[in-house]
């Protein structure tokens, strides 16, 4: 076993994570030692293979499919240097007001989500597809629903270089093609300290 302190220590890497790292990179860089614990493997961009089976094992917790209590429903747990933001789709949405105010947690304002995601939009580089990019899917469901008479509208993503593969959930494209986190965080660990390993408790 390794020793260590620090001043900061953050349990994994993922969007939560990740992002609270970025934003301590200054108070790294001013001398304070920030640390980044991650259990997950640290996998080299030949090892993405592109193959569900393979990867789900690789990057996924359980092989990603956690039973809830009841073994009604599965949940997927990374548990990758990134988090799922190695793995999510990119999709980038504003918390609608309505929600927020359902939820009624003391502190949570929406004026101020919506600023500090319009501020985290920005910086990632949050924008909506070309039309040559829209696949026939995609170009059919838009068709159907102006047939339908309902509106459809793109979801802004947050995906660099997009190659339109469809291979960006279970079968991650390389880091840096996708927008993840950690592609955009390389940067920052040059002053944040990533550590291999597991936080048990
Ligand atoms: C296939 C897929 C597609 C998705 N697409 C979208 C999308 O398009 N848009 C969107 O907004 N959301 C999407 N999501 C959801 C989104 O990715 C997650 O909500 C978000 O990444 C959660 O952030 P987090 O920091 O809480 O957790 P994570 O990103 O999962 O990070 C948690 C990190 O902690 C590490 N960790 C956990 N426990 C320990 C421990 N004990 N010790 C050390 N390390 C530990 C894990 O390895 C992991 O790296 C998607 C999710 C999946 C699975």
């Amino acid at each position: 076993m390794r020793e260590t302190s620090a001043d900061v220590v953050i349990i994994g890497s993922g969007a939560g994570g990740g992002t609270v790292a970025k934003e301590l990179a200054p108070l790294a860089r001013a001398g304070r030692r920030v640390v980044v614990l991650e259990w997950g493997a640290r996998l080299a961009e030949h090892e993405y293979t592109g193959r569900e089976v393979e990867m789900a094992g690789k990057l996924y917790f359980e092989n990603g499919g956690v039973f809830t209590r009841d073994r009604n429903m599965t949940l997927a747990f990374g548990r990758a240097y990134g988090g799922l933001t190695v793995v999510y789709t990119g999709t980038s949405l504003t918390i609608p007001k309505r929600v927020v105010e359902r939820w009624g947690v003391p502190g949570l304002d929406w004026d101020d989500l919506r600023r500090r995601s319009a501020k985290y939009m920005e910086e990632n580089n949050v924008h909506l597809q070309s039309e040559e990019r829209l696949n026939d899917n995609n170009r059919l469901f838009r068709l159907g629903c102006s047939r339908l008479g309902y509106r459809c509208e793109q979801f802004p993503i947050n995906v660099k270089g997009c190659r339109a593969s469809s291979l960006c959930n279970l079968q991650p494209l390389p880091l840096m093609v996708k927008g993840s986190l950690l592609a955009d965080l390389i940067p920052t660990f040059d002053f944040v300290n990533m550590i291999g390993g597991e936080c048990d408790r």
